[in-house]
C-alpha cells in the first residue's frame, strides 16, 4: 500500500466532525517531527490548530488545511461505515476521503520525500492546520492568520489542498475566490384583517417589487477571473398561517456571491438605494463572510501547473469559482495562494470517495511543487 493511501486511511478513522479534531493534527505532528520541524500548537476556544515550519529563510511554503469534516448524515445510508476507510472500485470511500484527508496525508509524503532528498533545501517549508473550517470558522485558521500577522509572518507560497478537480483528476486549480455577503431583510408593515386591508399594510405587496428590482439588477459584469456577481433570495418567511390576517412583516434572507468588480460596502450602498427608492420600512441586517480574493498568474501557478502536467498529462486551468475556503483568511499574509486537490464530485454527500489512483499522484504534485520553489 503506498504510504500516502496508509496515511490517508489512518486519518479518516478519526471522526473528527467539525470543529472536532480527535487526533488528526497529532498524526501529522508526529511525523512533521520526525522531519525537524518546530511545531506551535495554537488551540483557540475547541478548536485545535498547529503552525510548524522547517527552515529559517525565504522564500516561505505552506501548506494549508482543514482536519475537520462536515456531518455524516444518515450512517444507515452510506454502503459502508463513513469512518470505516473502505475501497470498493477502485475508490476509497468514508467522510473526509475527498475534503481533505487524501490531501493532508499528501502534503506529509511529499514533505518527507523532498526533506529527505534535500535535508538542506532552499527557504521555509510550513503547515498551517485547523480543525475549524467547516464550521463556524471563527476559532481556525482566521485566528492563526491574526497571530502570525500580528508578529510580522508572512508566506510566500500558500497551497491549500481543497478538492478542486472537476471532471478529471488534475484539471482544476483556484487561484482565487469570489466573496460572499448575506443580508437579512425584515420589511414592516402593519398585521390586520385580510377583509379590511385599508386598516393594515402588507409587507409582502411592498417587499414583492422591489425584490424584483433586485432580482433584475445587473451587479456588474464580471472580469477577466471572476463570474458575474450574483444575488440571490435563499428564504423568504411571512403570515401568521392563518388565511384571514395580513402579516406584520416579511423575512427575507439573501446572499451576494460577488467579483472583485465590488466591495461589501458598494453592494450594501446599492442595496439600500433600491429599498429606500420603494420607501419601505426595514430593518437589513449584514454579515460578511469572505472578500474576494485573486492570485494573478505567477510563479506558484506556473510551478503547480507544470507539476500538474508532468504528472497527470492533464493542462489545468485556472478557476474562481465555487464556496468560500479558508484561503479567504489566509491570504491576507500570502502573496500567493492557489487550492488545488482531488476531485470535488462527491464532498459533503453521502459516500464520500476519491480514487485510490489520484492519491499517489496528488503527492507527487506537491513534492514536485517544492522542488521547483525549493530547490
Ligand atoms: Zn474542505
Amino acid at each position: 500500500m503506498s504510504s500516502t493511501l496508509e496515511l490517508t486511511q489512518q486519518l479518516m478513522q478519526l471522526d473528527s466532525i467539525t470543529p472536532r479534531d480527535e487526533g488528526c493534527q497529532e498524526l501529522m505532528i508526529a511525523r512533521l517531527e520526525d522531519m525537524g520541524f518546530t511545531i506551535e500548537r495554537m488551540p483557540f476556544g475547541d478548536v485545535s490548530n498547529f503552525w510548524a515550519h522547517r527552515g529559517h529563510s525565504g522564500p516561505v511554503l505552506c501548506f494549508a488545511g482543514h482536519t475537520d469534516v462536515v456531518p455524516t448524515g444518515p450512517v444507515d445510508q452510506w454502503q459502508s461505515h463513513p469512518f470505516h476507510p473502505t475501497i470498493r472500485n477502485d475508490h476509497l470511500f468514508g467522510r473526509g476521503a475527498a475534503d481533505m484527508k487524501a490531501s493532508l496525508a499528501a502534503f506529509i509524503t511529499a514533505t518527507e520525500r523532498f526533506v529527505a532528498a534535500r535535508p538542506n533545501h532552499a527557504g521555509t517549508i510550513a503547515f498551517l492546520i485547523t480543525s475549524d473550517e467547516e464550521g463556524v470558522a471563527t476559532d481556525g485558521s482566521v485566528r492563526v492568520v491574526e497571530a502570525l500577522e500580528a508578529r510580522g509572518q508572512h508566506i510566500d507560497y500558500c497551497i491549500v489542498g481543497e478538492p478542486t478537480s472537476d471532471q478529471v483528476f488534475g484539471d482544476t486549480i483556484k487561484n482565487g475566490r469570489r466573496g460572499s455577503l448575506s443580508g437579512h431583510l425584515i420589511v414592516h408593515g402593519i398585521q390586520g384583517h385580510i377583509a379590511y386591508p385599508q386598516l393594515a399594510k402588507n409587507p409582502i405587496h411592498l417587499a414583492a417589487p422591489a425584490l424584483a428590482e433586485l432580482a433584475a439588477e445587473v451587479w456588474d459584469d464580471g472580469n477577466e477571473y471572476f463570474p458575474p456577481t450574483s444575488w440571490q433570495v435563499s428564504n423568504i418567511h411571512s403570515g401568521t398561517g392563518a388565511t384571514n390576517v395580513i402579516p406584520g412583516h416579511c423575512d427575507i434572507k439573501f446572499n451576494f456571491r460577488f467579483s472583485t468588480e465590488h466591495t461589501a460596502e458598494t453592494l450594501k450602498d446599492r442595496v439600500h438605494q433600491i429599498l429606500d427608492s420603494h420607501g419601505l420600512a426595514y430593518e437589513l441586517h449584514w454579515l460578511l463572510s469572505g472578500n474576494p480574493f485573486i492570485t494573478q498568474p505567477g510563479a506558484l501557478t506556473d510551478a503547480i501547473g507544470s507539476a500538474i502536467h508532468e504528472v497527470t498529462g492533464v493542462e489545468t486551468v485556472l478557476s474562481t469559482t465555487g464556496g468560500t475556503s479558508d484561503g479567504r483568511f489566509i491570504k491576507r499574509i500570502a502573496r500567493e495562494l492557489v487550492e488545488f486537490g482531488p476531485i470535488n464530485a462527491s464532498i459533503h454527500k453521502l459516500n464520500e470517495c476519491v480514487s485510490v489512483d489520484d492519491i499517489e499522484p496528488l503527492s507527487r504534485i506537491y513534492e514536485k511543487t517544492l522542488l521547483k520553489l525549493l530547490a
